[in-house]
């Protein structure tokens, strides 16, 4: 059934909303989900029918977390000024247990949730007296970069009474720190003074904790975000900026470890990535809904194979994904029925089961 969708849908959003409903009744484990997720984040198209795929009701409503536009734009780049501002993180690998792991190779740390991250701050010489740092979060990509960083409402609303529980970051161990919210562009970020190395050391160490996954429905969404961190005057003027990205998780080791290979294999297939990426995109493309295994008489109408016609190739792929995805479903349900109910086609099993009845 589900392949008469796919061949009979025509191509707008609203349609494809309507054909991600039917194929996709309880919704996948979102693990499965994460590299479609993310197509969709890619597809300006497509915001808005993401919005609405991930509502998961009324208290989850993205509508809190989105405000207009910001006027100015944070600045992401390095800049290490006259103090030779820097950071440094320290060597935690990517062992299971670990909380908060930072990749040199991706230049991003990747840590649990409300889990203290530290991160050394290396001055090449004493800024000037009352300096601070400043810690914000920004959104990695050019289309959602205009968004304010906030927590999810859902984790807003059990930190009821703290005043800056809307914050995604903090700094932890400092009573010093203050929040802070732009009455202008409502970007919201965390202060600590600067303090010089204690005796003995060449470095600062901030404590840093982020209060929501980077999936947090309503709030990041699975969008990646950098945290640009600050060496700023008492009046707010910029003498140093560092940027790393900053994915919150379950298992920061684990996904550091996933994403630097990604990241390693994709470098090693550049050459042919880059051909197929740079030759002409086809404005349409074909996706096929192949059944490879035999049917049984129940199952001969999902046999049949559908052509479906799509226009570009983003979108070819995020459907190709979830079509992979339903296959992968399918090929488990069968896996797990077979082992439920012995099918007839597994005749040893029956054989067993009847013998043992007889001599029973
Ligand atoms: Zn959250």
């Amino acid at each position: 059934m589900e392949e008469q969708d796919f061949g009979s849908l025509p191509l707008s959003q609203d349609s494809f909303k309507a054909l991600w409903e039917s194929v996709v009744p309880p919704p996948l484990p979102f693990t499965q989900m994460t590299g479609m997720t993310e197509l969709f984040m890619n597809d300006p198209a497509l915001a808005a029918f993401d919005a609405q795929l991930f509502d998961m009701g009324p208290e989850m409503s993205t509508k809190e977390s989105v405000t207009p536009p910001a006027s100015t734009v944070p600045v992401t780049t390095d800049y290490p000024g006259e103090y030779g501002f820097q950071l440094r993180f320290q060597k935690s690998g990517t062992a299971k247990s670990v909380t908060s792991t930072y990749s040199e190779l991706l230049n991003k740390l990747y840590c649990q949730l409300a889990k203290t991250s530290p991160v050394e701050v290396l001055v090449s010489m004493d800024p000037p007296a009352g300096a601070i740092f400043r810690a914000t979060a920004v959104y990695k990509k050019t289309e959602h970069v205009a968004e304010v960083v906030r927590r999810c409402p859902h984790h807003q609303n059990e930190d009821s009474d703290a005043e800056h529980r809307s914050h995604l970051i903090r700094v932890e161990g400092s009573q010093k720190a203050q929040y802070f919210e732009d009455p202008h562009t409502k970007r919201q970020s965390v202060t600590v003074p600067y303090e010089p190395p204690q005796l003995g050391s060449e470095m600062t160490t901030i404590l840093l904790s982020f209060m929501c996954n980077s999936s947090c429905m309503g709030g990041m969404n699975r969008r990646p975000i950098l945290t640009i961190l600050t060496l700023e005057t008492p009046e707010g003027l910029v003498l140093g900026r560092r940027c790393f990205e900053v994915r919150v998780c379950a298992c920061p080791g684990r996904d550091r470890k996933t994403e630097e290979e990604n990241s390693t294999k994709a470098q090693s297939g550049t050459k042919q990535t880059k051909k197929r990426k740079s030759a002409p995109t086809p404005d349409t493309t074909a996706v096929s809904v192949k059944k490879s295994k035999p049917a049984s008489s129940a199952e001969e109408e999902e046999k049949e194979v559908f052509t479906l016609q799509i226009r570009g190739r983003k979108r070819y792929e995020m459907l190709k994904e979830i079509n992979d995805a339903l296959e992968d479903k399918e090929k488990k349900t069968k896996t797990s029925v077979k082992h439920e109910f012995a099918v007839p086609s597994c005749g040893k099993r029956l054989l067993q089961r009847g013998e043992k009845s007889d001599s029973d």
